[in-house]
């Protein structure tokens, strides 16, 4: 891909040393600039100050910098979250999430400018897929938000919007960037990569030797639930997909997480969690319950909160490790994807103006 090819910020530092023997400069030069990009951080050549002034030129002439920008912050009032939304060099726009934990900072970031997969109750996906993100638009989100907020990033969780196994060859570059010690070096126990469940891509991950957390989006006990939920379902069966997870654990030694956005009257009853918990009898994970989040386009509701606190004594009746996901940000846009289309939609109706 040539748009890789020119993407300085997605280059490993074996490429770096390629670029200064093009550009006829010493290959330890490689190694500084590597460190400007991703442990100083800097956005621009001038502030590399230890390269001289003609390998700078050259280097913006031949390979420009042209990082995100942010165009919109919104803090939540109820617990400090706060989203952020990024344009992109060719303006297309995505969005992350700074999450404050006791625990420490998270952010959630996107893999793509909207997704493909088509998940009905899910906002990124409402508009399609505009583009993959490259390795240094995914990195610049963590950048841009540890810079922005003045807060240490420790754990990332890429749940934002797109399906990252869409994208697989960025976002592994991604994930070794990310974690490389040479850069913000974030470890990658504390990292989750969430999918859809794409069945060759999950057995080829778990080949890459990571060592980050597998977070598979279930939302259904049963194939003929799951499809109506997720496309993707039609494509591969529930066996097909656990199948795949109990062999990343088996290679990676990683405890699975299981995604399970309840949806009012749709996936949330007892016959649901008993079969659910059959489903995953054996496995050692971990299950995520998700009030879903409504969005506009669809009438799909939340489960009261009894349904949900019932669900999950239910599947912990069964010896299920359980959590309840804590809604976050609720008053800003939470769900994935809200924030972007809703600025989309504002900026179209604009342009109509
Ligand atoms: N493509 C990846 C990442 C998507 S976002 C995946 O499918 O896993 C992370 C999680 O949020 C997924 O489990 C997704 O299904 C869920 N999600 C998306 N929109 C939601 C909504 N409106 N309410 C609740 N969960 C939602």
């Amino acid at each position: 891909m040539r748009e890789l090819e020119l993407d300085i910020k997605s280059m490993s530092l074996p490429e770096l040393k390629q670029i200064m023997e093009e550009l006829k400069d010493k290959p330890f030069r490689a190694k500084q600039l590597y460190e400007w990009l991703h442990q100083k951080r800097v956005w621009s050549y001038e502030e590399m100050t230890n390269l001289s002034k003609a390998l700078r030129e050259k280097l913006s002439h031949e390979y420009p910098l042209k990082p995100i920008e942010m165009i919109q912050m919104q803090t939540s009032k109820i617990d400090g979250t706060q989203k952020y939304l990024f344009r992109l060099r060719d303006g297309n726009v995505i969005e992350s999430v700074l999450m404050k934990y006791k625990h420490g900072n998270s952010v959630c970031i996107s893999s793509q400018a909207g997704c493909r997969m088509g998940c009905r109750f899910c906002a990124s996906t409402l508009d399609g897929l505009a583009r993959n993100l490259l390795p240094s638009e995914m990195l610049e989100q963590i950048y841009r938000i540890q810079e922005i907020s003045g807060e240490r990033v420790s754990n990332i969780v890429i749940m934002g919007s797109g399906e990252p196994l869409d994208n697989y060859d960025n976002v592994l570059r991604f994930l070794k960037m990310v974690s490389d010690d040479m850069g913000i070096c974030i470890s990658q126990r504390n990292i989750t990569m969430s999918t859809c469940g794409l069945v060759p891509r999950i057995l080829q991950l778990a080949e890459e030797q990571l060592q980050i957390t597998l977070a598979l989006s279930l939302h259904a006990p049963d194939n003929e639930k799951r499809q109506e939920l997720m496309p993707i379902a039609k494509k591969y069966t529930l066996d097909q997909v656990i199948d795949a997870c109990q062999y990343y654990f088996q290679k990676t030694g990683r405890r699975l997480t299981f995604e399970y956005s309840l949806v009012g009257g749709v996936n949330d009853s007892a016959e649901d969690a008993r079969q659910l918990s059959g489903l995953l009898k054996g496995l050692n994970c971990h299950v995520n319950l998700i009030p879903v989040n409504p969005i506009k386009e669809r009438n799909y509701r939340q489960s009261d909160r009894q349904v949900i606190d019932n669900f999950k004594i239910k599947l912990e009746k069964y010896g299920i490790n359980v959590t309840i996901r804590r809604e976050m940000g609720s008053d800003i846009d939470g769900a994935c994807g809200q924030l972007r289309k809703r600025y989309m939609e504002e900026t179209e109706s604009e342009k109509i103006k």
